[in-house]
């Protein structure tokens, strides 16, 4: 089941010319149109569903430096700046609050891996603290297990996923950029080896630049055109309670479950560390190149086969820019919550507190998080391909770094400065033999 994302009233019909069109009505592709319409570009977005109806909506709504990899802090502290004005700039409330977030473990290899990047991230700005085990007690009142250690992280915070994309969306709208929902891309046009337009399921859009920001389906539709995009989706169930009293106002991660505030007064809990990999055409043919990341992120991962083999963004697929394409065939990419993680989450939430018990799963949903062997997104013109860029790859981590990420894309695509260092983003890591070194934090 979906979680309830706001629907959005957008534009019946694509337009026949514009500057830049983005594939993808998520955080990155929503986030890049605002930035560009704000700055003067003509741009239109195509979403194969509605927006945010994927990733954007079904995730915990975490906004956090803390534990992000060192390549994309300064991205990550951008965008926690850029949240902070967010609702004033754009008039609407995304449920964006600076609550911070706690981390809490018994398992030294956590409260060592934090050390270490405190030690990291502290010389660039960070203002995150380590803490005992009897300063976490202090820090998660009703909270009745004991902690070896935590670490805490003040100007992070939290917003609503189900309404932070579609807000985001009108203001894009407001500022000038047109936006299409049930219009998926089929492919790109090229002249002389350049882009010179979009070809839709209603027509093509003439345009120099276009903008490949489809999630999980970005590596599917680069593939399409003969470019590697090494990107592996895992599933993971999330699920938001019925009010209950305020253990929090933030986010807290314990090793086995999160829960995040939300501002109806329920939680979203998430099940950490607990995905599923689903076994895949492209997951096997791409798996050497993922061999590190699953090594390191293997505990608590299952394994399944399913539907996603045939019909999910990671399948063997051909079509022409004439017929029908995948992306129509599966307007919303929808798992299915595992509905013994849902209860085995439920318990160890109500078991750590007390105060909790007696509330229930409202509401649960499956996911499927888009990652890069690396971790880190790729947001990037695609040298092979002028007018082509890609804002891609987030690996469990674009809904709060988004706002900074569009940006970073809107500026590449109009050759403007860039607000940080593009180059850990470039996509040329992934084809041109670069290490892409040991996997980050997810
Ligand atoms: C369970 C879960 C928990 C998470 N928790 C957090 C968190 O707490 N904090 C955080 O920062 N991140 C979190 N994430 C990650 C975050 O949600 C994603 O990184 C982010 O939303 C990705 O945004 P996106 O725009 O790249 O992709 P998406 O939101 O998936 O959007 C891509 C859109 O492109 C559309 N599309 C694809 N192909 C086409 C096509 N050919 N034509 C037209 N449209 C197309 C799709 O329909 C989709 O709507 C979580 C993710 C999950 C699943």
């Amino acid at each position: 089941m979906s979680p309830p994302v706001q629907t959005l009233i957008t534009s019946e019909k694509i337009p026949a010319a514009t500057d830049v069109v983005i594939i993808g009505g998520g955080m990155a592709g929503i986030a890049a149109a605002w930035h560009l319409a704000r700055r003067g570009s003509a741009v239109v977005v195509v979403e194969k569903g509605a927006i945010a109806a994927e990733q954007s909506s079904r995730n915990w709504g975490w906004c956090r430096q803390q534990n992000r990899d060192p390549r994309e802090l300064p991205l990550a502290q951008h965008a926690l700046r850029l949240w902070g004005d967010l609702d004033a700039t754009i008039g609407e409330d995304t449920g964006f609050r600076r609550t911070g977030l706690v981390y809490a473990s018994n398992d030294p290899q956590d409260v060592a891996t934090w050390e270490n990047w405190g030690r990291i991230a502290r010389p660039m700005g960070v203002d995150t603290r380590m803490l005992s085990g009897s300063e976490v007690a202090k820090f998660l009142p009703g909270n009745n297990r004991s902690w070896q250690g935590g670490v805490y992280s003040p100007s992070d915070g939290r917003a609503e996923p189900e309404r932070a994309v579609p807000a985001l969306a009108r203001a894009a709208q407001r500022a000038g950029a047109v936006i299409v929902q049930n219009c998926a891309a089929r492919a790109l046009e090229t002249t002389g080896g350049s882009v010179s337009g979009l070809v839709t399921e209603q027509g093509l859009i003439r345009c120099s630049r276009v903008l490949v920001a489809g999630g999980a389906w970005s590596g599917m539709f680069l593939r399409h055109h003969g470019l590697t995009f090494l990107q592996a989706s895992v599933k993971s169930t999330s699920f938001y309670t019925t009010p209950a009293d305020a253990v929090t106002e933030g986010g807290i991660f314990m090793p086995e479950v999160t829960l995040r505030r939300r501002l109806d007064g329920g939680y979203t809990v998430g099940l950490s560390g607990q995905g599923q990999l689903q076994i895949t055409p492209y997951g096997l043919l791409q798996a050497r190149a993922f061999w590190r990341m699953f090594k390191s992120k293997r505990k608590g991962m299952t394994f399944g086969i399913g539907r996603q083999f045939f019909e999910g963004p990671e399948a063997l697929a051909r079509w022409s820019a004439d017929s029908v394409s995948p992306f129509e065939r599966t307007r919303v990419l929808d798992p299915p919550a595992d509905r013994v993680l849902v209860a085995r989450g439920l318990k160890t939430l109500q078991d750590a507190y007390p105060a909790l018990r007696g509330i229930r799963a409202a509401q649960s949903w499956g996911g499927m998080v888009d990652s890069t062997p690396d971790i880190i997104p790729v947001i990037s013109a695609v040298a092979a391909r002028p007018g082509l860029f890609i804002a891609s790859g987030f690996s469990g981590h674009g809904f709060g770094i988004g706002p900074a990420a569009g940006q970073l894309a809107a500026e590449l695509i109009r050759g403007d400065p860039p607000c940080v260092d593009p180059r850990p983003f470039r996509y040329e890591r992934m084809i041109d033999g670069t290490d892409l070194g040991n996997p980050g934090l997810l």
